[in-house]
């Protein structure tokens, strides 16, 4: 039984690996087990608290970063 969940996920249609890669032109980015409740894995509120998009913290770090989308969460 596997005991960590550690893959590779397509930015453009999440396919997943568990080894690196590439999938429609973009280099697979690699997803860490991360613990529960940990802030990467919450979607981004802004000031008012409501949900600025239902992805994770980890994913738009990993595939906006480079775009240069703003998306900061309230403190
Ligand atoms: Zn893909």
């Amino acid at each position: 039984m596997r005991r960590t969940c550690e893959f590779y996920i397509c930015p453009i249609c999440f396919a997943t690996n568990d080894k690196p890669g590439m999938h429609h032109d973009h280099v697979m980015i690699f997803c860490k087990q991360l613990p529960l409740g940990d802030d990467q894995l919450k979607p981004v509120r802004d000031i008012e608290g409501d949900l600025k998009t239902r992805a994770p913290r980890w994913f738009l770090e990993a595939v906006w970063d480079a775009a240069g989308m703003d998306y900061k969460a309230a403190p």
